[in-house]
């Protein structure tokens, strides 16, 4: 539904909203916000909030570094929660835009918009976002840091478990559905302390917009249960790590373009095509899907992370798989982002490498039938099969040779995110671990 202005007003003088946040997200996936009292209403109303985005990781440099947050009506919520004075936090999700009413071309929501009008002057009418954002739930010290102890072991047989992380999960579950979050599963996944919490497939702008709130209200309730949530893609060692599953399909008059109920999998030619754009460009993807040096410790055989460039209908091995759905629910799942990607980028990446396979018209490779990992590396030569880049270092290597990947962050982020995650991967190629000390000490 549409939401204006005076919505607006009036939510904030019946719900007692006392400030209102204002968000927008960094080249990091980080997200910033301005938060003003409701004094200044009007001036959130008329896009007249203005910040100095010199401080913002992957924006401006000092001279130009006035910016203007635009806010989307759409995206208004108040949160459940209030703060110590006992008044509310109403929340907006902005564009970044310049001081002469531009957007700003560093704003990955922005570049996200731009993509979706590609796609729109293809005919299509959505690009379709479903995603599954593991967490982690870790219990705190006594000086309330992180730790990495988990608050529960349940066991799978344990299905009355009281624990603090089932009850933790419940709280989360009810505050995204008091927002307006449809919430459509949620449970407790395979490791040690690891939930899932699955909302409803929305438009890719909208989607991205709520998995950030999504994050938000994650770490808050966590925080009310004395608990930390982490999104990092493999906090614990031998365990688990989170992914952040991508279910995508394309929309054409009001139908889903990527189900033909006569074709094999009952995928059109399109989602086909689509397909075959997503594994071409897949290294390249890869940088934006999986941007942190621990990303890359995921993405190992074991523990239902992918590791190869490859598709399969029922195998969960492989980068991309097709779960059995019907219609609106047909789609494509990609298993190898993690919640550390920029939900933006990301998508923009996709959409543009999907569009891109969709205007080649290639049939992607076979699908694979068999479980990857038990296949000799010589086979898998031989089935044409390549590997996920193993580091941020090699991922960012096929991002530099990748054009079209380059050209769907557009100019400006690319030259962000490129410096900045080339800057995090010298940080850690430097660093002495305690692994090599004991590992080679001895030398
Ligand atoms: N946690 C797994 C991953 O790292 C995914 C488990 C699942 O299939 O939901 O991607
Ligand atoms: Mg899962
Ligand atoms: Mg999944």
């Amino acid at each position: 539904k549409k939401i204006t202005a005076d919505d607006i007003r009036k939510s904030v003088a019946n719900d007692d909203v006392r400030f209102i946040r204002l968000t927008f997200t960094d080249i990091n996936g980080t997200l910033k916000a301005v938060e003003v009292p409701n004094s200044q209403l009007e001036k959130v109303l008329t896009n007249d909030v203005r910040f100095d985005g010199s401080s913002i990781d992957g924006f401006v440099r000092l001279e130009e570094s006035d910016m203007v947050l635009y806010p989307d009506f759409s995206t208004w919520s108040v949160l459940p929660w209030t703060d110590s004075q006992g008044g509310k936090i109403g929340c907006l999700i902005c564009s970044v835009h310049m001081t002469d009413g531009k957007p700003f071309a560093g704003d990955p929501r922005n570049n996200l918009k731009r993509i979706v009008e590609q796609m729109k002057d293809m005919g299509f009418s959505a690009f379709d976002i479903g995603f599954e954002a593991e967490f982690h739930l870790l219990k705190l010290d006594e000086n309330g840091n992180w730790t990495t102890k988990v608050p529960d072991h349940a066991s799978y047989f344990d299905l009355t478990s009281n624990d603090e992380s089932a009850s933790c999960r419940r709280d989360i579950v009810e505050t995204l559905e008091s927002i307006g979050f449809e919430v459509e599963a949620a449970h407790h996944e395979v490791g040690d302390g690891q939930q899932e919490i699955d909302f409803k497939f929305d438009d890719a702008l909208t989607t991205a917009d709520r998995v950030q709130t999504f994050k938000m209200v994650v770490r808050e309730i966590a925080k009310k249960h004395g608990l930390f949530a982490t999104f990092m893609a493999k906090p614990l060692q031998g365990q688990a790590g989170n992914g952040m599953h991508t279910n995508m399909s394309l929309f054409k008059n009001g139908k889903n373009a990527f189900y033909d109920k006569n074709n094999k999998f009952h995928l059109s030619n399109t989602a086909l095509y689509f397909l075959n754009g997503i594994l071409d460009h897949a290294r390249a993807i890869t940088a934006v899907a999986n941007p942190t040096v621990n990303s890359y410790k995921r993405l190992i055989p074991g523990y239902e992370a992918p590791v190869y460039i490859s598709w399969a209908s029922k195998n969960r091995s492989p980068m991309v798989r097709v779960p059995s759905a019907e219609e609106v629910n047909t789609r494509l799942e990609m298993r190898s982002a993690d919640p550390t990607a920029n939900p933006y980028l990301l998508l923009a990446a996709c959409l543009a490498a999907g569009l891109d396979g969709i205007k080649r018209e290639e049939m992607p490779m076979d699908p694979i039938d068999c479980n990857l990992f038990d296949v000799s590396e010589e086979k898998r030569n031989e089935m044409g099969i390549k590997p996920l880049p193993s580091t941020l270092h090699n991922a960012l290597k096929a991002f530099k040779e990748d054009k079209l990947i380059q050209d769907a962050l557009g100019e400006h982020l690319t030259q962000s995110f490129t410096s900045s995650k080339e800057l995090e991967w010298s940080q850690y190629a430097e660093t002495v671990s305690d692994w090599e000390r004991n590992r080679y000490m001895g030398y």
